[in-house]
């Protein structure tokens, strides 16, 4: 079937940075939002409704001729309905590995990939059963966290109780504390033949939970090849069409998995100038068939999140290396509204 409609489910920064690398390539999109002014607006038509609205999904579904996501907790029973009537991409299973830190981490495990201890905490009895679990440790919600939301950290097993009180009881994850070294991610793109196209690797600066700055590529062959072996074996048991992300902890010459994002990632927006094809663009020829492009980096970059508001568009570029990228929000303390990429040569 010939592409010319792509559907993305949330329109957020992602899907306006999907858009902006799919039109060139001639193709059309429409986003559903909950709100009209949302980053992806500037770039196509916006279906107005909630995530679960499976009405207004199904909408979308029947105007686009594929489908994918920038919002991840989209519920599990609108997308069943939804794959039944579009092809949506990455597979709808992968999204819902990734919903749930349990989910998630038990995959890892199956699939021999090092992660750090897990404990399931769901009632008192499980809080009892984590008596003999290592710490520290971070208590994290098994679903919607992100940007470090949704996790406490707990030097004792004293304060587990208090910490489970503070996310309100629901179901969550125990995870070890890991005294890492720093952290990388793995950006890679899979296309429907199974042809897999690895990013550099990144490396990534967190404060309180949020990106602040990533560096790329990072050299350094023995990761390198860890990074891809464990990327590959979860591309390849989802059947992956598309871009995936997968977040490191590096401990000396070793890789723990921290967690893995079924969508393009904020760890590769450095790839839109730093690459020969953006991760924006290759999942965009990932989920409409066509060919790969290269994904080797060109420039060394350095970018940073520009968090809570823009900083001054005159004076950042004073810095003739620096690329701008407002993504057109409201300014909020804590909020990421944009990002800045700095190139230098290789
Ligand atoms: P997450 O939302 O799970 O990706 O966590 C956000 C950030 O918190 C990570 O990038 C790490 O910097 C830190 N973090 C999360 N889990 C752990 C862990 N088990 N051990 C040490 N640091 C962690």
């Amino acid at each position: 079937m010939t592409v010319k409609t792509i559907g993305i489910i949330g329109g957020g920064q992602l899907a306006r940075m999907l858009a902006l690398a799919g039109i060139p390539l001639g193709y059309k999109f429409i986003f559903l939002d909950t709100y009209a002014e949302c980053p992806a607006g500037d770039l196509g038509e916006v279906i107005l409704a909630q995530y679960d609205d499976k009405e207004k999904l199904l909408e979308l579904a029947s105007r686009c001729d594929v489908l994918t996501f920038d919002f991840e907790n989209v519920p599990a029973s609108a997308l069943n309905e939804i794959v039944k009537k579009v092809s949506f991409y990455p597979s709808a299973e992968a999204l819902k590995t990734a919903q749930d830190r349990l989910s998630e981490k038990t995959l890892f495990d199956e699939l021999g990939i090092p992660t750090p201890d897990f404990l399931n905490i769901e009632t008192k009895d499980d809080i009892k059963k984590a008596k003999d679990f290592t710490f520290p440790a971070i208590l994290k919600t098994r679903r919607l966290g992100y940007d470090g939301k949704g996790q406490v950290r707990i030097k004792a097993y004293n304060e587990l109780t208090e910490a489970w009180n503070k996310l309100g009881n629901t179901v969550c994850l125990l995870e070890g504390f890991v005294k890492f070294d720093f952290e990388v991610s793995q950006v890679a793109v899979r296309d429907g033949d199974g042809n897999i196209n690895f990013y550099p690797l990144t490396e990534n600066r967190h404060e309180h939970g949020i990106l602040i700055e990533s560096n790329a590529p990072f050299v350094n062959s023995v990761l390198e090849s860890l990074a891809q072996t464990y990327t590959k074996k979860l591309l390849e048991h989802f059947d992956y069409i598309g871009v995936l992300a997968i977040e490191f902890f590096v401990k000396g010459n070793s890789l723990i998995i921290n967690e893995m994002a079924p969508r393009v990632h904020n760890s590769g927006h450095w790839t839109i100038e730093g690459t020969i094809s953006s991760q924006f663009e290759n999942h965009i020829r990932a989920i409409t068939g066509l060919p790969l492009g290269d994904t080797f980096a060109i420039c060394k970059a350095k970018m940073i999140n520009c968090l809570g508001e823009m900083p001054n568009r005159q004076k950042s570029l004073k810095d003739p290396s620096a690329h701008y990228h407002d993504y057109a929000k409201e300014p909020r303390p804590g909020r990421k509204v944009g990002h800045i990429t700095y190139l230098s040569k290789l």
